[in-house]
């Protein structure tokens, strides 16, 4: 006898709306979200989307009604709740445009959190289009299945980093010079990686950031890491030691 296929089944259009979700509520689309149901997956009236706002978990809804600019949706039912993330963020230097979109996509599917520009001393993209990388992070969010889209902060200079830290949030500071192995730094709990531009950090930042308090400077191993390459491969060494990707 095959097995029910689960519902709702995975194939069913992902869809981040910034409306209150709740049995019975009316969700309204146009634009894009519209065009992708009607005109690209030829869904009408009837047909099933899953939606999610970031806020209360995962819904699935169901056309009510469809236009070629409009479509109305009705809320049936809470498909997954709110995930919980791990308490992990993310203080990159940024560097050029793709670079950090590739960043901004990946570390979303990976689980982070929040995601923090920081201006250090080499970092020579110092603006980061902020409305532009919520997006992708939302997309990056609709397709791995996510509810909740990282908050992505507006650039901050190293110092207020530093400054502004909580005291019980380990830093775990990527430091291309040498720290400790992975296996031995990453613990669980509230955290934030920190990786540095493509010029690296310098000794005078490398010291500022070493004299902080619950500061741990991490190794991504012998070789020199691109910077976007480091940000991501210390965030998947945090999930598989530390984060959600233990207890699978
Ligand atoms: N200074 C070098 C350069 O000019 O190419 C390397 C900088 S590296 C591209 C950018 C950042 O990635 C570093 O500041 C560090 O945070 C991180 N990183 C790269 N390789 C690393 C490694 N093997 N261990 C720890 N962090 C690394």
């Amino acid at each position: 006898m095959t097995a029910t296929p689960a519902w709702p089944p995975k194939s069913l259009p992902r869809l981040f709306v910034a409306t209150p979700l709740a049995e019975g509520a009316v969700v309204e689309l146009d634009g894009a979200q519209v065009n992708y149901l009607g005109n690209v997956l030829r869904l009408g009236v009837g047909g099933d989307v899953l939606l999610f706002n970031g806020s209360s978990g995962e819904w699935l809804a169901t056309i009510a009604e469809a236009g070629r600019k409009r479509m109305r949706l009705r809320v049936e039912r809470r498909t997954k709740p709110v995930e919980a993330v791990p308490d992990l963020w993310l203080a990159f230097a940024p560097v050029k445009r793709a670079a950090v979109d590739w960043l901004v996509e990946k570390a979303t599917e990976l689980g982070v959190a929040r995601l923090m520009p920081v201006v250090t001393q080499r970092t020579v993209v110092e603006r980061v289009k902020g409305e532009r990388l919520r997006a992708i992070a939302i997309e990056a969010a609709e397709q791995c299945g996510r509810t909740l889209v990282p908050t992505i902060e507006e650039p901050v200079s190293l110092a207020k980093l530093l400054a502004e830290r909580e005291a019980g949030r380990t830093l775990y500071f990527a430091d291309e010079t040498g720290g400790e192995a992975m296996g031995t730094a990453f613990m669980a709990g509230p955290s934030m990686i920190l990786t540095g531009p493509e010029g690296g950090f310098t000794a005078e930042e490398r010291d500022l950031i070493r004299a902080e308090s619950n500061v741990r400077a991490v190794s991504l191993g012998p070789r020199i890491l691109r910077a976007e390459t480091a940000a991501l491969a210390a965030v998947s060494g945090w999930m598989a030691l530390a984060g959600d990707w233990r207890s699978l």
